[in-house]
């Protein structure tokens, strides 16, 4: 029931010994070797074939790969073990309207009723314009292999949108389709899903929501003027009860359990940045003068330019410039690889943020900004902090423009196809439900259109 990020909170915060998955291989190895033997005449092992949420092969358990190697003596394909030898694979039954078993409900009887080929039994589909309309995406999207709009092929001008923001970049560069459901569409996710765990964006705002009040009365305050360390982590426990309270009021999902221990481990992680922050502060001789700005500018990208906003974090004023300061809760997979000034700044636009507010920054002349930089929030990812200074843009920027340019260009032609990258890029998404599983099926379908090609080089050409 739990997994282990909740697993690691409760333990960590009530010392209940619960093992997590890296700990339990043992215990699985016991089990199967029970299950096995409980089996009195034939015993048969299954596993599901495709990952339900990304579409991709999925791979037996370590023990199911050891028995079905030993029995077939030979070694597991990597990429599609159910094609060993001895492995049987079972196809999903379709309904069928047979007397006596029930069918599940009325979308299931559609689907009986269709494969029973009785035409009778599906004239009310027959009549719907809901219907029609499904039937036409799904023969667009699985029989043919040119895009269309039903794969996010809308056509030129039909979405517009001149102003972006880094995140709606960065949602345009890992997935077209997934910026025209989210930022042309506004469609949000429907979170019907009983998750024992608190969303970790859920967390991210509650931090951020108590940064921002511990800093705003700090503004304009000198390094000898702040307050002492201990005052400051002081109050921690009462600001981040109260947005706890707040959050779980507008309903996040979450048990009221686990968002204790999760806020009891968060404050913890806020006191050590809010000392680190203010020995930083002493030290650089810098003073807070900002949080939450809101900056806007027009970039030039070609023949024409596009608007780009962002909200910056804090904004701290020293000797040496300014300094601008993002929060980061969560660590995305892309920072592992990036650092400023390397040679993957953008990934292929996939790491907008950090390099747009640079740019947003950079661009006011009257404050010289000395650099911006993401302080990531959790234990064990300060050692990948990032920051961006004027130099590393300035090498950049004609890159960045290029790269912009040419997302825009996407949204003007009305190019929003899905692009999974075999899963990959679909980990994190909010719209894997509406995609379905067969959508890394779908990609190989029409994968040979330029367009797609052109997407993918984008990691090439503006890494
Ligand atoms: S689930 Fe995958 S294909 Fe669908 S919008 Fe998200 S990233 Fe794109």
């Amino acid at each position: 029931m739990l997994d282990d990020r909740a697993r690691w909170w409760l333990e960590s915060t009530t010392g209940l010994p619960l093992k997590q998955t890296s700990h339990r291989a043992q215990e699985i190895d016991l089990l199967f070797t029970l299950a096995l033997a409980a089996g009195r005449r034939r015993v048969t092992l299954s596993w599901p074939r495709l990952d339900e949420s990304t579409g991709a092969i999925r791979q037996p358990s370590e023990p199911l790969a050891r028995e079905i190697e030993r029995l077939s003596g030979t070694v597991l394909p990597a990429e599609d073990p159910a094609g060993a030898q001895g492995v049987e694979r079972s196809p999903a039954a379709r309904p069928a309207l047979v007397e006596h078993r029930p069918l599940l409900d009325e979308h299931e009887y559609d689907l009986a009723a269709l494969a029973s080929g009785r035409p009778e039994l599906f004239a009310h589909l027959e009549r719907s314009d809901r219907f029609q309309q499904a039937l036409a995406a799904h023969t667009n999207r699985w029989r043919r292999a040119a895009l269309s709009d039903y794969d996010g092929i809308v056509g030129r001008h039909t979405v517009t949108a001149s102003s972006f923001t880094p995140t709606s970049l960065q949602d345009l560069a890992a997935c077209p389709f997934r910026f025209l459901l989210r930022h042309a569409l506004g469609l949000q996710p429907l979170d019907e899903r009983v998750e024992p765990t608190p969303d970790p964006r859920d967390l991210g705002r509650l931090a951020h929501a108590v940064l921002e009040e511990l800093f705003r009365p700090l503004l304009g305050l000198r390094a000898g003027e702040l307050p002492e360390r201990g005052q400051l982590i002081g109050q921690l426990e009462a600001l981040v009860e109260k947005h706890r309270r707040r959050l779980q009021r507008e309903g996040v999902r979450g048990l009221p359990v686990l968002w204790r221990a999760a806020t009891q481990q968060m404050r913890d992680e806020l006191a050590r940045i809010v000392s680190e922050e203010l020995a930083r502060l002493g030290e650089t001789s810098c003073r807070p003068v900002d949080v939450e700005l809101s900056l806007c500018g027009r970039m030039s990208v070609g023949a024409t330019n596009v608007e780009i906003r962002g909200r910056l974090d804090r904004v701290d004023e020293g000797t040496g410039g300014i300094v601008i300061t993002d929060y980061k809760w969560s660590q995305g997979r892309s920072f592992h690889t990036a650092k400023a000034g390397d040679k993957r700044l953008f990934a292929g636009g996939r790491q907008l943020q950090l390099p747009l507010y640079a740019w947003l920054a950079f661009r006011d002349d009257r404050r010289p900004i000395e650099r911006v930089r993401y302080v990531f929030l959790r234990l064990g990812a300060r050692q990948h902090a990032l920051s961006v200074d004027r130099a590393t843009l300035a090498a950049r920027e004609h890159d960045l423009q290029g790269l912009i340019g040419e997302l825009a260009a996407r949204v003007d032609a009305g190019e929003l196809l899905a692009v999974t990258d075999g899963g990959e890029r679909c980990r994190s998404c909010d719209f894997k439900p509406l995609c379905g599983p067969g959508r890394v099926r779908l990609e190989r379908i029409k994968s040979t259109d330029a367009r797609y090609v052109a997407h993918r080089s984008l990691e090439q050409g503006y890494p």
